[in-house]
């Protein structure tokens, strides 16, 4: 039978791990938030209380609801405090290095039934696995960002992952209130294998001179009626990890149309990263985003 998940772990206290911190809260399970920096938890802490005094102001919730929800979370300084999840979900960078040596920390901790899960937006769920002590109960839960906001969430089964323990996930992406797809694990799974060589081609468009960083944007908003523009949403998403997930579609596709684009390799290398560095295709550092190209 399939696990019935009451607290979650959560690693990694960047922009997903806080929003997956959140949305676990609010559907009313405990949380222990885990990051190698306290400065990370802290500011983790903060987005989380100012989205909940949004949903105060708009009538979404009552004080007493918000309180609730920031007392449901825990901070986690060492791993050893997740020794009591049903589910711990790693949400730290998207390097395979950094989640090996995390998941190989972890076997001292976890209790056997319960369930580990990488959100990792491309790396092999299979290749994960491998370093965990029961890759049987080893799955990907793909969140989308900003997690409070997007409804899917991809669930990739790894070849040793067991039915209960995808069910187990299934259940609890319910219980989130969201709706869970199921992806083989093939490089970058079935949302980033289609999105992110739209990204890397908006990135060549403008490395070529084609279009602006505003014309691409804009003739994919209003011409192909996407929310928000390809540069546009390679900053939300982080343009580190956009080259990240390039790189494992190259790697693991061997086919040279996922060649990241040298222009998004030099915005990486400059540190500018996107939203979260103020500085991408766009600079938000003023009053409004103004292209950097
Ligand atoms: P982020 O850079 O905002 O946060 C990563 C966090 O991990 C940082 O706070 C960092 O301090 C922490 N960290 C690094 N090493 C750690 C360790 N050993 N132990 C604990 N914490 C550690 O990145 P993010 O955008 O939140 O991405 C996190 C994961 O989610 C990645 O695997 C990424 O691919 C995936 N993801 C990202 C998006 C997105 O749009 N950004 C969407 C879906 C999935």
């Amino acid at each position: 039978m399939a696990l019935n998940i009451e607290s979650i772990g959560v690693i990694g206290a960047g922009q997903m791990g806080a929003g997956i911190a959140q949305v676990a809260a609010q559907a009313g399970m405990p949380v222990y938030l885990n990051d190698v920096s306290p400065d990370r938890v802290n500011a983790a802490l903060a987005t989380i209380n100012s989205h909940l005094s949004r949903q105060v102001a708009r009538g979404q919730i009552d004080e007493d609801g918000r309180k609730a929800v920031l007392d449901r979370i825990h901070i986690a300084p060492t791993l050893d405090k997740l020794g009591d999840c049903d589910l711990v979900v790693e949400a730290a960078s998207e390097n395979e290095e950094v989640k090996r040596k995390i998941f190989t920390a972890l076997r001292a901790f976890m209790k056997p039934e319960a369930i580990l899960a990488s959100n990792t937006s491309s790396i092999s769920i299979t290749r994960l696995a491998s370093v965990t002590v029961n890759p049987e109960r080893f799955i990907g839960m793909h969140f989308m960002n900003p997690v409070p906001r997007m409804q899917l969430v991809e669930i990739i089964r790894g070849i040793a992952t067991k039915d209960d323990t995808y069910e187990a996930a299934k259940n609890f992406v319910l219980r989130l209130g969201k709706t869970a797809t199921m992806s083989e694990d093939f490089p970058a799974f079935i949302v980033n294998r289609i999105l992110l060589p739209m990204i890397n081609e908006a990135v060549y468009t403008l490395y070529e001179g084609v279009g602006s960083v505003e014309s691409i944007d804009t003739a994919m908003r209003l011409g192909a009626n996407h929310p928000m523009g390809p540069l546009q949403l390679a900053d939300f998403i982080g343009l580190d990890t956009c080259l990240a997930i390039m790189q494992v579609l190259h790697d693991g596709l061997a086919d040279s149309k996922y060649r990241p684009c040298p222009l998004l390799v030099k915005y990486v290398e400059a540190g500018w990263l996107g939203r979260k560095t103020q500085r991408g295709f766009y600079d938000y550092r003023g009053e409004n985003p103004v292209p950097t190209r």
